[in-house]
């Protein structure tokens, strides 16, 4: 197969484009799908500085690159879980990563913050990677809102996004259907959340890692119980392998046309006032956040079996 735009051999088939592009066309490829999410969305404005969430895998090291090639004032917050045998490496090989590529990195430690997640493990009933994906969003925004950055990107890409669209829509949940897109604004302590990647599936975050030479973490996290979304995945591949394109055209269609009829419905009742949280004065639901109470069960377990 011929590069679709120059002729020269093709590197990476994209059925989806009806396209194969060359290693140096693919990247032009890829930063101009990054270019028009970030301008179809009002992503970034001039001049505007966006911290990029960055977990150490692929579409995170991705994003940071092609923001910074785009021109985009770009630095990463990388959040270390102290979770043994895995944040240490992840940190390790994130940090050399973001050095060698002349990119910013912050790092923050959890444990720092009364919040070691093999700590949070032991102390709260519920599955641990729910209560660590609100951790990690808690002080992603909070750095971000701290520090100046008038945006929080994330690498959610192609394949994350339809999957958790049609997660939303076999529950027909109208609050989260209101709100899942590529941009959600920024309002009072939560800044702007953006996510650049969303045109680009996982293959071709994987390919341009590859073909770029990003070294990027592929080991799961211990406490894993699998991917997320995974089955929903599975079956929209399905869909694009019949149907090349249906993955795209999915996505782009609900932002078009269903995500209207859905701005502003409500969460329920009693889940839409926001107030600022007692002890951290970021937005709550309650008079005390939830990563702030899982501070305080964390102590309290803490302090329950330094007492036996
Ligand atoms: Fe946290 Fe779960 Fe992800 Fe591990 S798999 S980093 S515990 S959310
Ligand atoms: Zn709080």
């Amino acid at each position: 197969m011929k590069c679709k735009r120059c002729g020269e051999l093709a590197a990476v088939k994209l059925p989806s484009h009806h396209a194969g592009f060359c290693p140096s066309c693919f990247e032009g490829f890829f930063k101009k799908q990054v270019e028009t999410a970030v301008r179809r969305h009002g992503m970034i404005g001039r001049d505007e500085k966006v911290l990029v969430a960055v977990s150490g895998g692929k579409d995170s090291l991705a994003l940071m690159r092609v923001l910074t090639d785009l021109g985009h004032v770009v630095e990463g917050l990388h959040v270390h879980l102290g979770i043994p045998d895995s944040s240490d490496p992840v940190a390790e090989r994130t940090r050399a990563f973001c050095a060698a590529s002349g990119l910013t990195l912050h790092v923050l430690h959890t444990a720092e913050h009364g919040l070691a997640v093999p700590d949070v493990k032991d102390a709260v009933r519920r599955p641990v990677c729910a209560v660590c994906g609100k951790i990690k969003r808690h002080y992603f925004n909070r750095f971000a809102y701290e520090n100046g950055f008038a945006a929080l990107a994330t690498g959610h890409n192609l394949d994350d996004e339809t999957a958790r669209l049609f997660a939303n829509v076999l529950r027909w949940d109208p609050a989260y259907l209101g709100t899942q897109g590529p941009t959600l604004p920024g309002e009072g302590k939560f800044v702007r959340k953006i996510k650049p990647l969303y045109r680009l599936t996982e293959f071709e975050t994987a390919a341009y890692c590859f073909l770029k030479g990003i070294d990027h973490w592929k080991a799961a996290c211990p406490y894993s119980g699998g991917a997320s979304f995974t089955g929903h995945k599975k079956l929209i591949a399905d869909l694009e392998d019949r149907s090349p394109g249906q993955k795209i055209a999915f996505y782009e269609a609900f932002l078009a046309q269903g995500r209207p009829h859905f701005a502003g419905a409500s969460r329920g009742e009693g889940q839409d006032t926001l107030y600022a949280c007692a002890q951290c004065g970021f937005p709550s639901s309650g008079e005390v956040c939830g990563v702030c109470r899982v501070r305080e069960q964390v102590a309290a377990h803490k302090a329950r079996r330094e007492a036996v």
